[in-house]
């Protein structure tokens, strides 16, 4: 028989788990008595009525009410008190910085967007600050309620000391952007890839809900991947799983920025939509799109494109296909890799919709296994541009105990 030992660090990790369990199922099913959550959680009625007591202490649970009796006494109801603290999250993008203030439901009360200009010797980390500071003020609960400030960063991020290790878009290296805030902002602070954020703030509250195994891929001027197995998020020791940018799609393609030619990003992120299309209208293409830029080709945007595929216009449907078609090879290879139940799509491309996203799903059905091609679903994010955002204040819940570490995957 195998010896078992038991260290201190275990009883800390099974209290988490047990309190996640608890947490997870009040969020998702509550009202809910304590008798029902120990038989669920099959955790002793103690161990249950100890850990709803502490979340009422943390101020995440409330009493709401008697449930009705079932023989005996009326049951107290407990619910999730998603009104007790805020949380901010900023995603620092390539022309913009977006923050939004939500409460415990990561829905945005408030969201803030502010246009900077590189060229123009914009000070990001001083904007970041502003845009913080004007969320705060505009909080319909005091700064003693702000449970912590999260940050969303394109790059290669050091998740555990909140340093930028490297990100080309603002030539930062060895950025130690969560002490730099910490000097202005007393509360926690956390730093995740933008991706990354993403595929928290889809996996919890978007697409990704009750989904344990989730693939999330960012299209916009670059591209990335935010990978969550079992419900928690795929770092990769570096930081730097998921960087799918140049996988290998088409070895006839264009010449990319890393020298190789026809990777993923180079064939699909949004400059390489745009440019394929401007190239087919200088070519004498007929397309709405053309009306649509005063007969300037060069001013066709990605968004466009996806507006006039979604719409029924031939050429910008073509484009869209081409690009659903590379994306399928894509996404072919994740699944091959790591089998996920769902690939969520997000990015300003996903305005087309069925365009982009059938001749992906037929590709990966043409290049997978049959059984993880036919269990994955290829479905568009829900979070729109503010996911990162959002994204990053999940990751504040995750890490100060607001929000079950595995996701809610389990419960639905
Ligand atoms: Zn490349």
């Amino acid at each position: 028989m195998a010896r078992q030992y038991l260290i201190t660090g275990d009883v800390r990790l099974v209290r988490r788990l047990n309190r996640d369990a608890i947490l997870g199922l009040i969020r998702e099913r509550g009202p809910i008595s304590r008798t029902d959550l120990a038989r669920l959680t099959k955790l002793t009625p103690a161990t249950a009525f100890s850990i709803v007591e502490e979340l009422v202490q943390d101020r995440l649970v409330q009493e709401s009410g008697m449930g009705p009796s079932r023989g005996g006494r009326r049951p107290m109801l407990f619910e999730f008190n998603s009104r007790s603290q805020v949380i901010i999250g900023v995603n620092i993008r390539s022309a913009q910085v977006l923050g939004v203030l939500a409460y415990l439901d990561a829905k945005p009360q408030v969201t803030i967007a502010r246009d900077y200009d590189l060229k123009g010797g914009a000070d990001v980390v001083q904007l970041v600050k502003d845009v913080i500071r004007e969320l705060i003020a505009a909080s319909p609960l005091p700064m003693a309620q702000l449970m912590g400030i999260g940050l969303a960063v394109p790059g290669l991020i050091d998740v555990d000391r909140g340093v930028v290790v490297q990100s080309e878009n603002w030539d930062w290296e060895e950025l130690p952007l969560r002490d730099i805030l910490a000097e202005d902002f007393d509360t926690p602070i956390y730093i995740e890839e933008d991706d990354n954020a993403m595929a928290l703030g889809e996996g919890f509250f978007g697409a990704g809900r009750g989904v344990s195994n989730v693939v999330c891929v960012k299209i916009g001027r670059g591209l990335g991947a935010g990978i969550v197995v079992n419900g928690m998020l795929f770092r990769g020791p570096d930081n730097a799983a998921g960087e799918i940018a140049h996988i290998l799609v088409d070895s006839d393609g264009p010449q990319c920025t890393c020298g190789n030619y026809g990777c993923l990003v180079r064939m699909i992120s949004a400059p390489a939509i745009a440019e394929r299309a401007i190239k087919g209208l200088k070519q004498g293409a007929i397309s709405s799109l053309s009306g649509r830029v005063g007969d300037d080709p060069e001013k066709v945007n990605v968004a466009m494109i996806a507006e006039a595929a979604n719409a029924g216009d031939a050429f910008a449907h073509q484009i869209m296909e081409e690009t659903g078609r590379y994306l399928g090879i894509g996404i072919a290879t994740l699944v091959n890799l790591l089998n996920p139940d769902l690939v969520i799509i997000g990015g300003g491309v996903i305005l087309a919709g069925s365009p982009l996203l059938e001749p992906a799903r037929h590709v990966v059905k043409l290049r997978t296994f049959a059984a993880p091609g036919e269990r994955v679903r290829i479905v568009a994010a829900q979070l729109g541009v503010e996911a990162p955002a959002i994204g990053a204040a999940t990751l504040v819940m995750t890490q100060e105990g607001a929000l079950p570490t595995r996701g809610f995957a389990g419960f639905d």
